[in-house]
């Protein structure tokens, strides 16, 4: 169940309903001022909501309160072992302190840290990984790592309500996909504060990626999990940015610029169209604007596949055909066919509507249909859809319409969010 307690870090809400927050760290020495605040940048660009910096050495500690001062997003402090760092840390401004209470030298260190952040309004995320549990549960790890990596963490949480400190959010990390998820949804049945998702150590962007979709999609999915950070071995922060939203866009819990749908491309595709949709992606890169784009590698199905697309392109041969909402916009030659599509995004974009030039659109009209007679003996999905709806006794194909999802059944009811 999602958190039904509610902090805040920097004016960012964290679980308790709210949009599920994305974070990232910085890569960079901390202590070295420039080179961090231009990851920050990229990472605040990228659709961050929060970003976290390790605070290892005295160094970092003092430069923090710059960072601090000039980020466009709450700084989290990551502090390991040394607890002095985690009381400068608050002392510089930080907007959240991570520990885990396990190493930074017993409960009364971690009390000091308590007070200090009560009284000067920071939370804290309290952490707890799979491969430091405390000394007395790894009897019960062997058995059971799941309960384990649970158990160290309620522990940890009423070591906190024992404090009389209740403003943090709770994290179990694991290696493991299938112990993230089984850990994440017990601490969730057994805790109300907000949760922090995270595979530890997932991997490169690819692989990492994908582990990050698997265990952290399946959690936020069962409505667990109310901020995010995907992991991943690349000195690019961002990169983990632009991996959680599309990990969010996809199970619509959060909407953030465009959405491109391209086909997986087959035996009839007509185009390069792996150069097209990587250039049309990094292009739609710089919008904003929650538009769908679709690419289509043939127009032998014509373009019914893509009607619920705010805009799209197809191609045959010489020519391709750019389309928006269903309809046909114009046809261009295939070397302009990317650069026209941003032309008409941009024209419509600016006029807040799609303007469709009669001519024009009865040109590409005629185009496409050209293109199906030419291919009328092609079995593709949507024919073979044809066929069996006419066996089944039905006329026609059901008009496919924009995806309406039925708010009622989704398992992220109630937990959509636009950004605005
Ligand atoms: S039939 Fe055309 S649109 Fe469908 S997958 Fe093949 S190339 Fe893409």
């Amino acid at each position: 169940m999602a958190s039904k307690r509610q902090i805040t870090v920097g004016g960012v809400p964290i679980g308790g309903g709210a949009p599920v927050a994305v974070q990232s760290m910085t890569k960079t020495e901390t202590a070295d001022f420039d080179a961090t605040m231009r990851q920050i940048r990229a990472v605040a660009d990228a659709g961050g909501d929060l970003v976290r910096c390790a605070v290892p050495r005295e160094k970092d500690a003092e430069v923090l309160r710059r960072i601090v001062a000039e980020s466009p997003i709450p700084v989290i402090a990551d502090i390991h072992f040394n607890y002095t760092l985690a009381l400068k840390a608050i002392d510089a401004g930080a907007d959240c302190i991570r520990l885990n209470p396990g190493n930074i030298g017993g409960p009364d260190k971690v009390a000091q840290v308590a007070d200090k952040a009560k009284a000067a309004g920071v939370p804290m995320r309290i952490g707890v990984n799979s491969g430091s549990l405390p000394k007395h549960l790894h009897d019960l790890e062997r058995e059971n790592s799941v309960e384990a990596l649970v158990t160290a963490a309620v522990e940890f949480v009423e070591l906190m309500e024992r404090l009389d400190f209740t403003d943090f959010k709770v994290s179990v990390k694991s290696t493991s996909v299938p112990n993230t998820i089984a850990s994440n949804r017990l601490l969730a049945e057994r805790i109300d504060y907000p949760i922090h998702l995270g595979i530890t150590e997932a991997g490169t962007k690819w692989s990492g990626s994908l582990k990050s979709a698997v265990g952290l999609g399946t959690l936020l999915a069962d409505g667990v999990g109310d901020t995010i950070r995907i992991s991943l071995s690349t000195f690019h922060a961002e990169e983990e940015v632009k991996v959680a939203w599309e990990i969010l866009k996809a199970l619509k819990l959060r909407q953030r610029g465009p959405e491109l749908i391209a086909c997986p491309t087959c035996g009839r595709l007509q185009f390069d169209m792996d150069t097209v949709v990587a250039e049309i992606e990094q292009r739609l890169e710089s919008y904003e604007e929650p538009i769908e784009v679709a690419v289509l590698g043939c127009a032998v199905n014509g373009i019914g596949e893509a009607s619920h697309a705010d805009f799209g392109i197809t191609g045959a041969k010489n020519e391709g055909l750019i389309f928006a909402q269903g309809k046909p916009l114009r046809k261009v030659p295939q070397e302009r066919l990317v650069d026209e599509l941003f032309v008409e995004i941009d024209k419509s974009l600016a006029r807040g509507r799609t303007e469709f030039e009669d001519a024009k659109a009865a040109e590409g009209a005629l185009w496409l249909e050209r293109i199906e007679e030419e291919n009328a003996d092609e079995l593709t999905p949507e024919r073979i859809a044809k066929l069996e709806a006419a066996a089944n006794g039905s006329t026609a194909l059901p008009q496919l319409d924009r995806v309406r999802l039925a708010e009622a059944d989704s398992p992220t009811a109630g937990r959509r969010f636009k950004r605005v």
